[in-house]
């Protein structure tokens, strides 16, 4: 399995894999890979001829108070990781490799974008929609893998790729979890102990909503509170939002009659964690 640090040597990697009539498939990464990102090689791999990682800490898709100088990486860790879940190439480009100085193109994606991570990270899904949509123009890939872990993620870059007519099957795969069910994470390494131990608080809350969910309660503003009773009894956790949403066009609900996703973000002391699940509805 090669590396590689230039979008001229994935071209000539993708025409050879096209010649040969194979299929290819890109699993985007921003790297430091744990089992939640195997996953996602991992079927791909089983799907597709070849796979493609991408491993790009995205410059543009961080806010200027956020962690690009601090996010973690280990390039050596991560090759080992995309060997072993069968990739076939790294695409390991540097920034200036993937933007000129005097770009003036981004992709955006309105309306679902407004809420949930979009509202709390101005400026994200700009810069995660732009560096998609470069990352499919040079691999041209079959299909592309993205996690339900970042599920306004993946609903924003299935609606993209319908609007902008990308010919690209979008696969999304269910959250990894660690043993006990915090959402697993490259930003978990941040955590001390302590915090470590408060995060758990994302997952509990969420098992809470569902099983009032399950139990019949079809308010959103009862199963919110839920939520919320759950995360304030730690104290270093602070709940950036709650979101209760209709899966397909992510506007928030009030009385939950369809299937809907529910979506949470906390800090936890500095660092923010996302976690979700969708609750699905039979149609009447
Ligand atoms: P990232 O490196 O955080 O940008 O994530 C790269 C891809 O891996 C995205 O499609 C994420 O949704 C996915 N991913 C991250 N964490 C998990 C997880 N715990 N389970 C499943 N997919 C994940």
């Amino acid at each position: 399995m090669d590396t590689v640090k230039t979008i001229k040597e994935v071209r000539e990697y993708i025409k050879q894999w096209r010649r040969q009539g194979l299929s290819v498939a890109l699993v985007p990464t921003m790297g430091y890979l744990h089992d939640g990102h195997k996953s996602l090689v991992e079927r791909a791999s089983k799907e597709n001829h070849r796979v493609i990682v991408s491993i790009f800490v995205n410059p543009t898709q961080f806010g200027p108070n956020e962690d690009l100088d601090t996010y973690p990486r280990d390039l050596e860790h991560d090759k080992k990781v995309c060997e072993s879940a069968g990739a076939s190439l790294i695409f390991n480009p540097e920034p200036s490799e993937m933007y000129f100085d005097d770009r003036c193109t981004n992709v955006e994606v309105e309306g679902l974008t407004n809420g949930l991570c979009g509202a709390k990270r101005p400026g994200h899904f700009s810069g995660v929609c732009t560096v998609v949509s470069k990352l499919f123009n040079i691999v041209t890939p079959d299909r592309a893998y993205f996690g339900e872990k970042d599920a306004q993620q993946l609903a924003v870059i299935k609606r993209m790729v319908r609007d902008l007519s990308f010919d690209i099957e979008i696969v999304g795969c269910p959250i990894v979890r660690e043993k006990d069910g915090l959402a697993k994470s490259s930003r978990n390494i941040y955590l001390s102990k302590e915090e470590r131990q408060e995060a758990l608080s994302l997952n509990r809350s969420l098992r809470r909503a569902k099983k009032r969910l399950k139990d019949g309660e079809r308010d959103t503003n009862i199963i919110k509170k839920a939520i919320e009773e759950e995360i304030n009894k730690e104290t270093l956790s602070k709940i950036d939002y709650i979101e209760i949403i209709n899966s397909e066009d992510l506007k928030p609900v009030e009385k939950i009659e369809k299937t809907v996703l529910i979506a949470i973000a906390v800090f936890i002391g500095k660092t923010r964690l996302i976690d979700n699940f969708t609750f699905e509805m039979e149609e009447k």
